[in-house]
Protein backbone atom coordinates (compact mmCIF):
# COMPACT_ATOMS: atom_id res chain seq x y z
CA UNK A 1 0.00 0.00 0.00
CA UNK A 2 2.09 2.85 1.80
CA UNK A 3 5.33 3.13 -0.35
CA UNK A 4 9.06 4.50 1.57
CA UNK A 5 10.53 2.01 4.19
CA UNK A 6 8.57 0.95 6.92
CA UNK A 7 10.50 0.18 10.26
CA UNK A 8 9.62 -3.34 11.77
CA UNK A 9 7.71 -4.12 14.87
CA UNK A 10 7.69 -6.67 16.67
CA UNK A 11 5.50 -8.85 14.74
CA UNK A 12 7.74 -9.18 12.21
CA UNK A 13 10.34 -11.28 14.17
CA UNK A 14 7.04 -13.23 15.09
CA UNK A 15 5.63 -15.90 13.19
CA UNK A 16 2.65 -13.82 13.13
CA UNK A 17 0.21 -16.99 13.35
CA UNK A 18 -2.94 -15.52 12.97
CA UNK A 19 -2.22 -14.47 9.18
CA UNK A 20 -2.36 -18.85 9.40
CA UNK A 21 -6.29 -19.40 8.47
CA UNK A 22 -4.86 -23.25 9.80
CA UNK A 23 -4.06 -22.08 12.96
CA UNK A 24 -5.97 -22.56 16.21
CA UNK A 25 -5.81 -19.59 18.56
CA UNK A 26 -4.69 -19.94 22.44
CA UNK A 27 -7.33 -17.49 23.50
CA UNK A 28 -10.68 -17.36 21.47
CA UNK A 29 -13.06 -14.64 22.85
CA UNK A 30 -16.53 -14.62 20.99
CA UNK A 31 -19.04 -12.45 21.25
CA UNK A 32 -18.04 -10.96 24.58
CA UNK A 33 -20.67 -8.65 26.55
CA UNK A 34 -20.15 -7.61 30.18
CA UNK A 35 -23.39 -5.12 30.96
CA UNK A 36 -23.14 -3.20 34.81
CA UNK A 37 -26.89 -1.97 35.22
CA UNK A 38 -27.38 -1.03 31.76
CA UNK A 39 -23.89 0.26 30.84
CA UNK A 40 -21.94 -2.04 28.25
CA UNK A 41 -18.89 -2.10 29.77
CA UNK A 42 -17.64 -4.50 27.12
CA UNK A 43 -19.68 -4.84 23.72
CA UNK A 44 -19.71 -7.70 21.82
CA UNK A 45 -15.89 -8.16 21.55
CA UNK A 46 -14.79 -11.02 19.31
CA UNK A 47 -10.92 -11.83 19.29
CA UNK A 48 -8.11 -14.54 18.78
CA UNK A 49 -4.87 -14.36 20.60
CA UNK A 50 -2.03 -17.41 19.60
CA UNK A 51 0.34 -18.90 21.72
CA UNK A 52 3.57 -17.04 22.22
CA UNK A 53 1.98 -13.39 21.85
CA UNK A 54 2.18 -10.20 23.59
CA UNK A 55 -0.99 -9.00 22.75
CA UNK A 56 -2.23 -5.60 23.73
CA UNK A 57 -5.28 -3.94 24.89
CA UNK A 58 -4.87 -0.22 24.42
CA UNK A 59 -7.52 2.16 25.14
CA UNK A 60 -8.49 5.31 27.05
CA UNK A 61 -10.18 5.25 30.64
CA UNK A 62 -13.23 3.88 31.03
CA UNK A 63 -13.07 1.81 27.75
CA UNK A 64 -13.49 -1.36 29.07
CA UNK A 65 -10.25 -2.74 28.86
CA UNK A 66 -9.75 -3.99 32.71
CA UNK A 67 -13.18 -5.52 32.50
CA UNK A 68 -12.00 -7.85 29.43
CA UNK A 69 -9.42 -8.90 30.96
CA UNK A 70 -10.61 -9.34 34.41
CA UNK A 71 -13.49 -11.99 32.31
CA UNK A 72 -10.47 -13.58 30.99
CA UNK A 73 -9.00 -14.16 34.27
CA UNK A 74 -12.57 -15.10 35.69
CA UNK A 75 -13.09 -12.29 38.09
CA UNK A 76 -16.42 -11.06 36.42
CA UNK A 77 -18.73 -13.06 34.61
CA UNK A 78 -19.93 -12.38 31.31
CA UNK A 79 -23.30 -11.25 30.39
CA UNK A 80 -23.23 -12.90 27.09
CA UNK A 81 -20.90 -14.73 25.06
CA UNK A 82 -17.51 -16.67 25.62
CA UNK A 83 -14.12 -17.23 26.20
CA UNK A 84 -12.28 -21.05 26.05
CA UNK A 85 -8.26 -21.17 26.37
CA UNK A 86 -7.02 -24.56 24.19
CA UNK A 87 -10.58 -25.10 23.48
CA UNK A 88 -11.35 -25.38 27.15
CA UNK A 89 -14.78 -23.19 27.76
CA UNK A 90 -14.21 -21.17 31.22
CA UNK A 91 -17.72 -20.86 31.55
CA UNK A 92 -17.92 -21.58 34.91
CA UNK A 93 -14.65 -22.02 36.02
CA UNK A 94 -13.32 -20.26 38.38
CA UNK A 95 -9.92 -18.12 38.69
CA UNK A 96 -7.94 -20.53 40.65
CA UNK A 97 -8.62 -23.45 37.85
CA UNK A 98 -8.16 -21.37 34.84
CA UNK A 99 -4.35 -21.58 33.05
CA UNK A 100 -4.05 -17.84 33.29
CA UNK A 101 -2.85 -15.58 36.08
CA UNK A 102 -3.35 -12.37 36.58
CA UNK A 103 -0.73 -9.24 37.75
CA UNK A 104 -2.69 -6.18 39.32
CA UNK A 105 -1.77 -2.71 39.03
CA UNK A 106 -1.25 -2.98 42.48
CA UNK A 107 0.97 -5.51 42.69
CA UNK A 108 -0.36 -6.38 46.14
CA UNK A 109 2.73 -8.05 48.03
CA UNK A 110 2.64 -9.54 51.40
CA UNK A 111 4.50 -6.31 53.34
CA UNK A 112 5.62 -8.58 56.04
CA UNK A 113 6.89 -11.73 53.64
CA UNK A 114 10.34 -12.16 52.45
CA UNK A 115 10.66 -11.58 48.60
CA UNK A 116 11.24 -15.32 47.90
CA UNK A 117 8.14 -16.28 50.13
CA UNK A 118 6.02 -13.31 48.62
CA UNK A 119 7.06 -15.56 45.07
CA UNK A 120 6.56 -18.92 46.73
CA UNK A 121 3.22 -18.52 48.24
CA UNK A 122 1.18 -19.39 45.05
CA UNK A 123 2.83 -22.68 45.14
CA UNK A 124 2.51 -23.22 49.28
CA UNK A 125 -1.26 -23.06 48.41
CA UNK A 126 -1.23 -25.66 45.82
CA UNK A 127 0.99 -27.51 48.25
CA UNK A 128 3.71 -28.58 46.05
CA UNK A 129 6.67 -30.17 47.54
CA UNK A 130 9.50 -27.81 49.15
CA UNK A 131 12.19 -28.80 47.01
CA UNK A 132 10.07 -28.05 43.70
CA UNK A 133 8.88 -24.94 45.77
CA UNK A 134 12.43 -23.91 46.28
CA UNK A 135 13.85 -24.80 42.58
CA UNK A 136 11.02 -23.38 40.83
CA UNK A 137 11.22 -20.14 42.99
CA UNK A 138 14.89 -19.70 42.43
CA UNK A 139 14.67 -19.97 38.73
CA UNK A 140 11.45 -17.21 39.06
CA UNK A 141 13.91 -14.98 40.23
CA UNK A 142 16.27 -15.60 38.06
CA UNK A 143 14.55 -14.66 35.57
CA UNK A 144 13.74 -11.33 36.67
CA UNK A 145 17.22 -10.56 38.10
CA UNK A 146 16.10 -10.41 41.55
CA UNK A 147 18.30 -13.60 43.11
CA UNK A 148 20.38 -11.38 45.19
CA UNK A 149 17.54 -10.32 47.22
CA UNK A 150 15.83 -12.76 48.16
CA UNK A 151 15.43 -12.22 51.54
CA UNK A 152 14.24 -8.75 51.61
CA UNK A 153 10.93 -7.51 52.28
CA UNK A 154 8.80 -5.73 49.92
CA UNK A 155 9.68 -1.86 51.63
CA UNK A 156 13.26 -2.75 51.19
CA UNK A 157 13.09 -2.79 47.41
CA UNK A 158 12.33 0.16 44.64
CA UNK A 159 9.57 0.21 42.57
CA UNK A 160 10.77 -1.59 39.96
CA UNK A 161 12.25 -4.43 42.28
CA UNK A 162 8.69 -4.86 43.44
CA UNK A 163 6.78 -4.63 39.93
CA UNK A 164 9.78 -7.66 39.28
CA UNK A 165 8.59 -9.43 42.70
CA UNK A 166 5.03 -9.67 40.83
CA UNK A 167 5.99 -10.40 37.56
CA UNK A 168 8.03 -13.35 39.39
CA UNK A 169 4.78 -13.94 41.52
CA UNK A 170 2.97 -14.67 38.06
CA UNK A 171 5.13 -16.76 36.38
CA UNK A 172 6.38 -19.04 39.08
CA UNK A 173 3.26 -20.70 38.42
CA UNK A 174 3.68 -21.30 34.69
CA UNK A 175 0.44 -20.39 33.34
CA UNK A 176 -0.55 -20.72 29.80
CA UNK A 177 -1.47 -16.91 29.88
CA UNK A 178 -0.49 -13.87 31.93
CA UNK A 179 -2.76 -11.17 32.01
CA UNK A 180 -0.88 -8.01 33.52
CA UNK A 181 -3.31 -4.69 34.07
CA UNK A 182 -1.14 -1.87 33.84
CA UNK A 183 2.12 -3.46 34.88
CA UNK A 184 4.19 -0.41 34.40
CA UNK A 185 2.18 2.48 35.61
CA UNK A 186 4.14 2.47 39.04
CA UNK A 187 7.61 3.05 37.53
CA UNK A 188 8.98 7.08 36.07
CA UNK A 189 9.84 6.82 32.67
CA UNK A 190 13.13 5.60 32.37
CA UNK A 191 12.65 2.65 34.61
CA UNK A 192 9.35 1.90 32.14
CA UNK A 193 11.83 1.79 28.88
CA UNK A 194 13.63 -0.36 30.73
CA UNK A 195 11.62 -2.72 32.04
CA UNK A 196 9.63 -2.86 28.95
CA UNK A 197 12.26 -4.82 26.90
CA UNK A 198 13.08 -7.02 30.47
CA UNK A 199 9.42 -8.01 29.86
CA UNK A 200 9.69 -8.76 26.27
CA UNK A 201 12.63 -10.95 27.31
CA UNK A 202 11.28 -12.40 29.85
CA UNK A 203 8.52 -13.67 27.50
CA UNK A 204 10.24 -13.86 24.45
CA UNK A 205 12.57 -16.61 26.69
CA UNK A 206 9.38 -18.47 28.48
CA UNK A 207 6.93 -18.56 24.65
CA UNK A 208 4.78 -17.60 27.49
CA UNK A 209 1.43 -16.15 25.83
CA UNK A 210 1.22 -12.28 27.83
CA UNK A 211 -2.05 -9.94 27.04
CA UNK A 212 -1.41 -6.75 28.51
CA UNK A 213 -3.82 -3.59 29.33
CA UNK A 214 -2.28 -0.53 29.06
CA UNK A 215 -3.34 3.51 28.20
CA UNK A 216 0.01 3.92 27.13
CA UNK A 217 -0.24 3.77 23.29
CA UNK A 218 4.12 4.22 23.12
CA UNK A 219 4.89 1.08 25.61
CA UNK A 220 2.08 -0.94 23.55
CA UNK A 221 3.75 -0.05 20.38
CA UNK A 222 7.17 -1.11 21.94
CA UNK A 223 6.22 -4.55 23.12
CA UNK A 224 3.25 -5.95 21.63
CA UNK A 225 3.19 -8.74 18.90
CA UNK A 226 -0.14 -7.51 17.98
CA UNK A 227 -2.30 -4.41 19.60
CA UNK A 228 -6.34 -4.22 20.27
CA UNK A 229 -7.32 -0.65 20.17
CA UNK A 230 -10.71 -0.46 22.58
CA UNK A 231 -13.02 2.68 22.82
CA UNK A 232 -16.74 2.66 24.97
CA UNK A 233 -16.42 -1.31 25.34
CA UNK A 234 -15.52 -2.34 21.98
CA UNK A 235 -12.57 -3.55 19.88
CA UNK A 236 -12.12 -0.60 17.04
CA UNK A 237 -8.98 -2.27 15.10
CA UNK A 238 -6.51 -5.19 15.28
CA UNK A 239 -3.07 -5.26 14.21
CA UNK A 240 0.44 -5.09 14.62
CA UNK A 241 1.72 -2.12 16.22
CA UNK A 242 2.68 -1.34 12.09
CA UNK A 243 -0.65 -1.83 11.07
CA UNK A 244 -2.24 0.30 13.91
CA UNK A 245 -0.10 2.92 13.51
CA UNK A 246 0.43 3.22 9.87
CA UNK A 247 -2.54 1.89 8.11
CA UNK A 248 -5.28 3.38 10.95
CA UNK A 249 -9.17 2.35 9.46
CA UNK A 250 -11.03 5.02 12.13
CA UNK A 251 -10.49 8.70 12.82
CA UNK A 252 -10.45 7.71 16.66
CA UNK A 253 -7.21 5.14 16.30
CA UNK A 254 -5.66 7.49 13.62
CA UNK A 255 -5.77 10.29 16.66
CA UNK A 256 -5.47 8.22 19.75
CA UNK A 257 -2.13 6.42 18.55
CA UNK A 258 0.11 9.19 18.00
CA UNK A 259 0.54 12.58 16.73
CA UNK A 260 -0.93 13.54 13.51
CA UNK A 261 -2.91 16.15 10.63
CA UNK A 262 -6.59 15.07 9.82
CA UNK A 263 -7.90 17.05 6.79
CA UNK A 264 -11.62 16.88 5.65
CA UNK A 265 -12.20 15.84 2.08
CA UNK A 266 -13.68 15.04 -0.64
CA UNK A 267 -12.92 12.27 -3.13
CA UNK A 268 -12.44 14.15 -6.53
CA UNK A 269 -10.93 10.82 -8.44
CA UNK A 270 -10.64 7.77 -7.51
CA UNK A 271 -9.00 4.75 -9.67
CA UNK A 272 -7.13 1.49 -8.74
CA UNK A 273 -3.90 2.94 -8.54
CA UNK A 274 -4.05 6.25 -7.50
CA UNK A 275 -6.50 8.68 -6.05
CA UNK A 276 -7.15 12.79 -5.84
CA UNK A 277 -8.95 14.38 -2.57
CA UNK A 278 -9.76 18.40 -2.95
CA UNK A 279 -9.44 19.54 0.58
CA UNK A 280 -12.65 21.10 2.08
CA UNK A 281 -11.99 24.38 4.29
CA UNK A 282 -8.08 24.42 3.04
CA UNK A 283 -7.09 25.19 -0.60
CA UNK A 284 -4.86 21.59 -0.70
CA UNK A 285 -5.46 18.51 -3.05
CA UNK A 286 -3.87 15.43 -1.67
CA UNK A 287 -2.39 12.99 -4.42
CA UNK A 288 -2.31 9.65 -3.10
CA UNK A 289 -0.27 6.47 -4.86
CA UNK A 290 -2.96 3.94 -4.38
CA UNK A 291 -6.93 3.19 -4.78
CA UNK A 292 -9.10 3.96 -2.51
CA UNK A 293 -12.25 1.57 -1.70
CA UNK A 294 -15.23 4.53 -2.09
CA UNK A 295 -16.57 6.08 -5.27
CA UNK A 296 -15.69 9.73 -6.37
CA UNK A 297 -17.75 12.16 -4.24
CA UNK A 298 -17.16 10.30 -1.11
CA UNK A 299 -16.02 12.22 2.04
CA UNK A 300 -13.14 11.11 3.21
CA UNK A 301 -10.48 11.98 5.70
CA UNK A 302 -6.93 12.45 4.72
CA UNK A 303 -4.30 11.47 7.90
CA UNK A 304 -1.13 12.26 7.94
CA UNK A 305 1.93 11.85 10.35
CA UNK A 306 3.77 14.95 11.64
CA UNK A 307 7.23 13.13 10.65
CA UNK A 308 5.89 12.12 6.81
CA UNK A 309 5.79 15.88 6.53
CA UNK A 310 8.61 18.45 5.28
CA UNK A 311 9.12 21.63 5.99
CA UNK A 312 10.48 24.26 3.74
CA UNK A 313 11.37 28.04 3.60
CA UNK A 314 11.25 27.68 -0.72
CA UNK A 315 9.48 25.65 -3.13
CA UNK A 316 10.23 21.73 -2.79
CA UNK A 317 12.07 20.17 -5.50
CA UNK A 318 9.25 19.05 -7.99
CA UNK A 319 6.81 21.01 -6.55
CA UNK A 320 4.75 24.62 -8.29
CA UNK A 321 2.48 26.30 -6.35
CA UNK A 322 -0.29 24.73 -7.93
CA UNK A 323 0.73 21.26 -6.99
CA UNK A 324 -1.13 18.51 -4.52
CA UNK A 325 0.79 17.68 -1.40
CA UNK A 326 1.20 21.41 -0.38
CA UNK A 327 0.43 23.68 1.45
CA UNK A 328 1.42 27.30 2.79
CA UNK A 329 1.48 28.67 6.40
CA UNK A 330 3.79 30.37 8.71
CA UNK A 331 5.87 28.69 11.81
CA UNK A 332 3.79 29.66 14.94
CA UNK A 333 5.72 27.60 17.23
CA UNK A 334 8.34 25.55 18.13
CA UNK A 335 9.47 22.71 20.22
CA UNK A 336 12.44 21.36 20.72
CA UNK A 337 12.54 17.76 21.97
CA UNK A 338 16.43 17.19 21.62
CA UNK A 339 16.13 13.66 18.98
CA UNK A 340 13.36 15.90 17.02
CA UNK A 341 11.56 19.34 17.19
CA UNK A 342 7.86 19.93 16.51
CA UNK A 343 7.07 22.78 14.38
CA UNK A 344 3.26 23.90 14.47
CA UNK A 345 2.41 25.79 11.14
CA UNK A 346 -0.49 28.09 11.25
CA UNK A 347 -2.15 28.19 7.94
CA UNK A 348 -4.39 31.12 6.15
CA UNK A 349 -7.23 29.45 7.47
CA UNK A 350 -5.84 29.63 11.11
CA UNK A 351 -5.58 26.26 11.19
CA UNK A 352 -2.69 24.24 13.10
CA UNK A 353 -0.77 21.56 11.06
CA UNK A 354 2.10 19.75 13.03
CA UNK A 355 5.52 18.69 11.31
CA UNK A 356 8.37 17.05 12.75
CA UNK A 357 11.75 17.52 12.06
CA UNK A 358 14.06 14.94 13.00
CA UNK A 359 17.43 17.08 15.01
CA UNK A 360 20.31 15.24 12.70
CA UNK A 361 22.16 18.34 13.02
CA UNK A 362 23.29 20.39 16.25
CA UNK A 363 20.45 23.29 16.24
CA UNK A 364 23.30 25.91 16.68
CA UNK A 365 21.82 27.60 13.79
CA UNK A 366 17.99 27.25 13.36
CA UNK A 367 17.35 27.15 9.94
CA UNK A 368 13.91 27.91 10.09
CA UNK A 369 12.34 29.88 12.79
CA UNK A 370 9.40 31.34 14.19
CA UNK A 371 7.00 33.68 11.89
CA UNK A 372 9.25 32.28 9.12
CA UNK A 373 6.33 31.96 6.07
CA UNK A 374 6.98 27.83 5.34
CA UNK A 375 5.69 25.54 2.75
CA UNK A 376 4.39 22.14 4.21
CA UNK A 377 4.89 19.04 1.79
CA UNK A 378 4.54 15.62 2.04
CA UNK A 379 5.25 12.80 -0.83
CA UNK A 380 2.08 10.51 -2.00
CA UNK A 381 2.51 7.51 0.24
CA UNK A 382 1.95 9.59 3.16
CA UNK A 383 -1.89 9.98 3.66
CA UNK A 384 -4.01 7.62 5.01
CA UNK A 385 -7.13 8.19 3.57
CA UNK A 386 -10.50 7.37 6.17
CA UNK A 387 -13.75 7.19 4.63
CA UNK A 388 -16.31 8.71 6.31
P1 LIG B 1 -8.90 2.59 33.27
O1 LIG B 1 -7.73 2.73 32.31
O2 LIG B 1 -9.40 3.90 33.78
O3 LIG B 1 -8.68 1.55 34.32
P2 LIG B 1 -10.50 0.68 31.75
O4 LIG B 1 -10.53 0.79 30.27
O5 LIG B 1 -9.67 -0.39 32.32
O6 LIG B 1 -10.12 2.10 32.35
P3 LIG B 1 -12.72 -0.59 33.03
O7 LIG B 1 -12.16 -0.70 34.39
O8 LIG B 1 -12.78 -1.84 32.23
O9 LIG B 1 -12.01 0.54 32.20
O10 LIG B 1 -14.19 0.01 33.15
C1 LIG B 1 -15.02 0.20 32.01
C2 LIG B 1 -16.28 0.90 32.43
O11 LIG B 1 -17.07 0.03 33.23
C3 LIG B 1 -16.05 2.15 33.25
O12 LIG B 1 -16.95 3.15 32.85
C4 LIG B 1 -16.34 1.70 34.69
O13 LIG B 1 -16.82 2.77 35.46
C5 LIG B 1 -17.37 0.61 34.48
N1 LIG B 1 -17.27 -0.41 35.52
C6 LIG B 1 -16.22 -1.23 35.76
N2 LIG B 1 -16.47 -2.06 36.78
C7 LIG B 1 -17.72 -1.77 37.22
C8 LIG B 1 -18.57 -2.27 38.26
N3 LIG B 1 -18.18 -3.27 39.03
N4 LIG B 1 -19.78 -1.71 38.39
C9 LIG B 1 -20.20 -0.71 37.58
N5 LIG B 1 -19.46 -0.19 36.59
C10 LIG B 1 -18.24 -0.70 36.40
Amino acid sequence: MAGGQQPTDRAGAFAEPWRDPHQTPLIRIERLTKTFGDFYAVDDVSLDIYRGEFFSLLGGSGCGKTTLLRLMAGFEMPTEGRISIDGVDLAGVPPHRRPVNMMFQSYALFPHMSVARNVAFGLRQEGLPSAEIRSRVADALELVKLDRLAKRKPHQLSGGQRQRVALARCLVKRPKVLLLDEPLAALDRKLREETQFELVNIQEQLGMTFVIVTHDQGEAMAMSTRVGVMDEGRIVQIGTPNEVYEYPTSRFVAGFIGSINMFDGVLAESAPDHALVEGVGEPVRFHIDHGIAAPASATVTVAIRPEKMRLSKTLPEGFTEDSPNLLRGTVDEIAYLGGQSIYVVVLESGRMVRVSVPNTHRMTELPITWEDPVYVSWPAFAGVVLVD
